[in-house]
């Protein structure tokens, strides 16, 4: 069945939404945040000349140059590092596909799983600003489903990639405009459009471009409805992306049953970072025969990932963790004739360009006309909750690290 878009609207404006107590805290200057997240969005994306919208918040705001993912550049780790400031270890959020030794099997698609806060650590920004009186709102996010940190958001929505896309934005501007005390602090919008392209027809497709100029436009009706009512002054929007997109052609396979046999390993992630519980007594064998297996294959145990990646400390991480080069996918036999690499994809090396982020913003709290150096996204946890006036939960980043976004 397909619903009315405005039918959709009402559920949005309804759904969830819980009882709004009057503020226990004294009352904070009302300077809000909108984070929208553009998933797939590679930093360079923002030059296709596609982006007018974009480019009119980077023109009156900041953009960086980029901003570095965390590592593995998959959605619901660095989603998740955009909202606590933790790195993926430090969070538990590891893959998108995570084994618990307590908890089981996480999936992206799983809304038990989702909605299990033991699943999510640390506390996300929409917690941060609920504890604080103030209020938080959610169009869909990762964890946003979960009551992760203690405080769920007043507002938010079982995730529904089919929410038309328009909608989602009308519905923030509508709950943006309730009186200050009630209007949310802090609001999430999330778009996957640019992500779905790149993946099925990859990053320098025709697809792809048409995702830009879509969720362009929807960036470009938040800004012109957020005018409108007279928020502007008020409200910060910062457009993030969790990473790049690089191409993923259907030569460049690593099937692990070339070099071991599967019967002798658990594969909780397959690709392109393959994560691997080895049976018992099978450790050793295992991790020497894909040491040796393909040029195109970094093999770590969990205690010699390269620091850079800060992706040691969590008991989610499993014992080996195979990294393939840009462009690689790591496979099987049997899957390689059910799963065809091919059109895009991300996960691989948090350094290389083509996993590269965009931040973009403008607002009351930011410079004008400013393009800073990049950074890592560890940190825009503490640029949020200094914009709003909120004590930051411990956290890894830093708001020194991008001081230079603010205006002083
Ligand atoms: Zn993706």
């Amino acid at each position: 069945m397909r619903c009315h878009p405005l039918l959709l609207l009402a559920l949005a404006l309804a759904a969830c939404s819980q009882p709004i107590k009057p503020d226990t805290l004294a009352p904070l200057p009302d300077q809000r945040v909108i984070l929208i997240s553009l998933d797939g969005f590679r930093a360079d994306f923002l030059d296709r000349g596609l982006s007018p919208n974009l480019a009119a918040i980077a023109d009156r705001g900041v953009r960086a140059r980029w901003m570095t993912p965390a590592f593995p550049t998959l959605t619901f780790p660095n989603h998740y590092t955009i909202v606590t400031g933790l790195h993926p270890a430090h969070h538990g959020m590891v893959a998108n596909t995570i084994r618990d030794s307590a908890l089981g099997v996480f999936r992206m698609s799983d809304t038990m799983a989702n909605r299990d806060p033991r699943w999510w650590g640390g506390e996300p920004i929409w917690a941060t600003a609920e504890k604080q009186g103030r209020r938080a709102a959610a169009f869909f996010w990762p964890g946003s489903e979960s009551g992760a940190g203690g405080r769920a958001p007043s507002r938010w929505l079982p995730f529904d990639d089919k929410f038309p896309d328009a909608a989602r934005v009308d519905s923030v501007l509508h709950w943006a405009s309730q009186p200050p005390g009630t209007a949310p602090a802090i609001t999430t919008l999330y778009y996957s459009n640019v992500d779905h392209a790149g993946h099925d027809s990859g990053p320098d497709s025709p697809d792809v471009d048409s995702a830009i100029v879509h969720v362009d436009r929807m960036v470009g009706r938040l800004v012109t409805g957020l005018r409108e009512r007279g928020l502007t002054d008020r409200t910060n929007i910062v457009v993030v992306s969790d990473h790049g997109m690089a191409p993923r052609p259907a030569t460049k396979l690593i099937a692990l049953d070339d070099f071991i046999s599967l019967s002798d390993v658990n594969v909780v992630e397959w690709s392109p970072v393959g994560m691997l519980i080895p049976a018992p007594g099978r450790d050793d064998d295992v991790y020497q025969k894909l040491r040796a297996a393909s040029p195109h294959l970094s093999v770590y145990r969990r205690a010699d990932v390269p620091e850079r990646f800060h992706f040691r400390d969590s008991p989610r991480i499993p014992p080996l963790i195979l990294v393939a080069d840009e462009g690689w996918s790591i496979t099987s036999r049997s899957r390689v004739a059910s799963w065809r690499a091919q059109g895009g994809g991300h996960g691989w090396d948090n350094a290389l360009p083509s996993m590269r982020a965009i931040f973009v913003a403008a607002g009351p709290a930011f410079r004008s006309g400013v393009v800073v150096d990049p950074f890592q996204n560890i940190h825009v946890y503490s640029l949020m909750t200094h914009i709003m006036g909120l004590n930051p939960a411990p956290n890894d980043g830093t708001l020194d690290s991008v001081r230079t976004l603010l205006r002083q």
